[in-house]
């Protein structure tokens, strides 16, 4: 283009005959990617042929045709969004500057996937002669990127199903249930347990990314007031808390509106930032959840006094499998997925997480979220769930029961011994119990015994969950194998959903 010799404002038509124009138009000719001109009346000044193609326009007929109307084969939210770009552009070209994102999209046309990149023509006084907008066909990168993610996927999948058994007969076998075992055979089974804890927490996560990245996790949305949201957080992680001796401390603003989201969703975000808080800070810490109300916006704050995060690291631990060099974290057992995961799910929910921390004193995680407005239809849906107790010594069994039963739609708590089930089952409200009968403090008999001696929590039925027999409604249950038992959910979900049911 021979910007030179065109009258200011304007950009010269490809049709008119310039010396330079020839040699620029072959150049742009033989170019793959797609390149497309308007000036500032929106008129098409030039194209290339791999535009035409991609647009499936003929070249000669689109010069000087308003470029909107170029976008007829494209997806509606694909010229959705493309025309957002433009429209933006148009209103502040110089914004491309500092916010190169914005102009940059990926739409479908028919089976072709199309990343359209615009940026305003911009003379070097800085005068505005329109949008240049260059489209490259990435379907086979999409296609490549979709068949990894299927991949993880699958192989995650199958994954899951041995280490499920593996970790079931191991869990037995430390439970002496196959016979005594002496000291040195408890360590080694104890070091295969960990191992296959930490695996099926790597297998999880992958699992949970993969879906998430190819689109196949659908928020479940619904009006979430925080409130409920950070204590279900707290409750799950409060074990790990005390068994470390760590101070938690809760601040809820109980005038903060309510967000649109998936509330397992946004248990699972606060969870994940409260666990990381649990797990970088030393034993005697503290650690503090509150939660505010901006202009327009809730805000979640989970600070810790544990061993901080350097500058370096803060701009990486939100990328998949970074996990910090500090000697501290080497020790703690974990993926470096965790963070990544819950960053694109507070994205999902158009929210922003980050981070600030002092290297020694501690880090406090910040997310925000749009307040939901319309609060007018929230009174049926914010109807209390039905809140399930699982007791369960085995901490990954526990959160294992506890996950499936919240993406049931249930409310679950965690107790990992008697006495923290008899003490949680009298400060909260609950509407049923599981109840393992192997607990490392009490029997299993004497947490119901007391259960039911107390008038407070007499009436809340118990589903008793025997090692050696598949989790049956009420007390009994046969004695059936025990890999049926241990990890048959769905059945275990069941019986639950039916004594709730009666
Ligand atoms: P993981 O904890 O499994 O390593 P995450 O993605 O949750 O994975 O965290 C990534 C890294 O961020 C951690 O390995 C650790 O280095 C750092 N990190 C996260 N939370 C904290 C925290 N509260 N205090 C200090 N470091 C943290």
């Amino acid at each position: 283009m021979d910007l030179a010799s065109s009258p200011p404002g304007t950009l010269p038509a490809d049709h008119r005959p310039s010396p330079a124009a020839a040699v620029e138009r072959a150049v742009l000719a033989s170019i793959v990617d797609g390149v497309l001109v308007n000036d500032v009346t929106e008129r098409v000044t030039l194209l290339n042929e791999a535009a035409a193609q991609f647009l499936q326009i003929e070249r000669r007929t689109a010069v000087g045709r308003p470029v909107r109307t170029l976008f007829d084969s494209f997806s509606a939210r694909g010229r959705l969004t493309l025309e957002g770009a433009m429209d933006r552009l148009f209103a502040d070209p110089y914004s491309a500057q500092y916010a190169e994102g914005i102009t940059e999209t990926i739409v479908e046309i028919g089976a072709r996937v199309i990343q359209a990149h615009l940026s305003p023509v911009l003379t070097e006084v800085g005068e505005f002669l329109g949008l240049v907008t260059v489209l490259r066909d990435v379907t086979r990168e999409v296609e490549s990127e979709r068949a990894k993610t299927d991949f993880v996927s699958n192989v995650s999948h199958e994954l899951r199903t041995p280490l499920t058994a593996i970790k079931g007969y191991t869990d037995l076998v430390i439970r002496q249930a196959a016979g005594p075992l002496n000291e040195q055979q408890m360590n080694f089974l104890q070091v295969v347990q960990t191992n296959a804890d930490r695996l099926t927490t790597l297998i999880n996560e992958l699992l949970d990314i993969s879906r998430i990245e190819s689109g196949r996790v659908k928020l479940d949305t619904q009006t979430v007031f925080l409130q409920g949201t950070i204590e279900t957080a707290v409750e799950m992680v409060r074990p790990y808390c005390d068994q470390r001796r760590q101070q938690m401390v809760v601040e809820l603003d109980p005038e903060a509106g309510p967000v649109l989201g998936d509330e397992n969703r946004l248990v699972q975000v606060v969870g994940n930032l409260l666990s990381n808080a649990s797990r970088y800070t030393p034993e005697d810490g503290r650690i503090k959840v509150s939660l505010s109300q901006l202009e327009g916006f809730v805000r979640v704050d989970v600070s810790d006094t544990g061993i901080g995060i350097s500058p370096e690291d803060q701009a990486k631990i939100f990328q998949r499998f970074y996990r910090s060099e500090h000697p501290a974290v080497q020790l703690v057992a974990g993926t470096g997925l965790g963070l990544s995961i819950t960053k694109m799910l507070v994205e999902m929910h158009a929210g922003r997480v980050w981070v600030e921390s002092e290297p020694g004193h501690g880090s406090t995680f910040t997310v925000v979220l749009p307040v939901h407005a319309g609060t007018a239809e929230v009174g049926p849906q914010i109807s209390p769930r039905q809140r399930v107790l699982v007791v369960e010594d085995n901490r990954e069994i526990a959160e294992q029961i506890a996950l499936q039963l919240r993406g049931e739609g249930f409310d679950a708590l965690v107790a990992l011994t008697g006495a923290q089930a008899l003490a949680l089952a009298r400060a909260e409200r609950v509407d049923l119990v599981t109840l393992d009968m192997l607990l490392p403090d009490l029997t299993g008999m004497e947490v119901l015994r007391q259960l039911k001696a107390d008038p407070e929590t007499a009436s809340v039925p118990v589903i008793v969950v025997s090692v050696m027999s598949p989790p049956a409604p009420g007390q009994g249950g046969s004695a059936g194998g025990y890999g049926e038992r241990s990890f048959a959910l769905e059945k275990f979900v069941e019986s639950v959903r039916e004594a709730l049911a009666r």
